[in-house]
């Protein structure tokens, strides 16, 4: 507790890492929490990430953020498996607390907990959740060989979602609220390519049916408001993503959906020595190269904050 470190960075997933390896190469001996169940961040449950500058080949989000995580190892980053449960960011020094009890103290602090799953809101679905439903196709996928799934959303989640359950599942329906996709080119233009993937537009999921495992959704035309039920082995939810923002809640100046507001043009918050980066506070561009991009920006904002103190 006596020590007061210079940097505290929470979160892990590509704005947390690089920002760390900013910090460390400055020699601000940056202490990262990455969280108790699985470091890496949203990244960690993706496949080929291709739009990932430097690799000709595409990478895997896994293996991406093992080599973030390493290099910033190098540089002297410490690394702990650990969560954040509280902070107290009003003040000069900052001090946090961790899932094992300890307590830190900080002068600056990166907060780059990015987002977590949305999800529909249906009693059913949280009732059935792990027994059919689920939101990570690389996590759960192999439980449906040969089954009949659908896959909620119509952005470039559901599109990668649903080609990657192609290869286990029968058929893959993408049910969507609306008669187009959010998605990107490349990604429709290959779900429309996959054989094994069917559309059902303008349509909503309003329950999920089945005792003890999902054996089908009860859906709505939007169009004509017809009500139907049909049979799927499992629903995989990729409507999106809401900041976990949930610590913040009266510590930092946070926007109507809960994203941390940051001054234009910079990672700083309305808390002197609090920088927030990543999806946490980026409601339009969500990718890990710009997570990337704007873990280095408050790296450097906190390094001028703490050379200016
Ligand atoms: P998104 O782009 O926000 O798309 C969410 C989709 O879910 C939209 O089609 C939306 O419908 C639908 N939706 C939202 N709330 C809903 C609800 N309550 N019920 C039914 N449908 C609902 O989210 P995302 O697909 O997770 O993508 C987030 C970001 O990550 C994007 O910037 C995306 O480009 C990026 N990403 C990139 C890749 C890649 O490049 N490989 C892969 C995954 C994600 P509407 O369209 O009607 O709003």
């Amino acid at each position: 507790m006596s020590e007061i470190h210079e940097v505290v960075i929470v979160g892990s997933g590509p704005a947390g890492y690089t920002a760390a390896i900013y910090a460390a190469r400055a020699q601000l001996s940056p202490i990262l929490y990455e969280g108790s169940v699985t470091a890496g961040g949203a990244l960690m449950n993706t496949t080929e990430v291709e739009n990932f500058p430097g690799f000709v080949d595409g990478v895997m989000g896994p293996d991406l953020m093992d080599s973030m995580r390493k290099q910033s190892e190098r540089f002297g980053t410490k690394l702990v498996t650990d969560d954040i449960v509280s902070m107290e960011l009003g003040g000069d020094i900052k001090v946090l607390k961790d899932g094992s009890g300890n307590t830190l103290q900080a002068k600056s602090v990166i907060l780059a907990t990015g987002s977590a799953y949305k999800e529909i809101g249906l009693v059913n679905e949280k009732r059935l959740s792990g027994r059919g439903v689920s939101w990570c196709a690389t996590c759960d996928g192999f439980f449906f060989r040969e089954k009949v799934i659908a896959v909620v959303g119509g952005g470039d989640s559901a599109m990668e979602e649903a080609n990657f359950l192609t290869k286990f599942a029968s058929k893959v329906y993408v049910i969507h609220r609306r008669d187009s996709l959010r998605a990107s080119k490349i990604m429709v233009e290959r779900a429309h390519a996959n054989p094994k993937i069917e559309f059902i537009w303008n349509t909503e999921v309003i329950d999920v049916l089945g005792a003890d495992k999902v054996s089908g959704l009860k859906l709505r035309n939007l169009l004509t408001n017809e009500e139907s039920e049909r049979d799927f082995d499992g629903l995989f939810v990729a409507i999106g993503h809401l900041p976990r923002s949930e610590l913040l809640v009266g510590q930092i100046d946070l926007d109507g959906e809960g994203y941390v507001k940051v001054e234009s043009g910079s990672t700083r918050t309305n808390q002197k020595g609090v920088f927030a980066c990543g999806d946490l506070v980026d409601h339009t561009y969500r990718q890990a190269i710009t997570a990337a991009g704007s873990g280095c920006e408050a790296a450097l904002d906190a390094e001028r904050f703490l050379s200016g103190h």
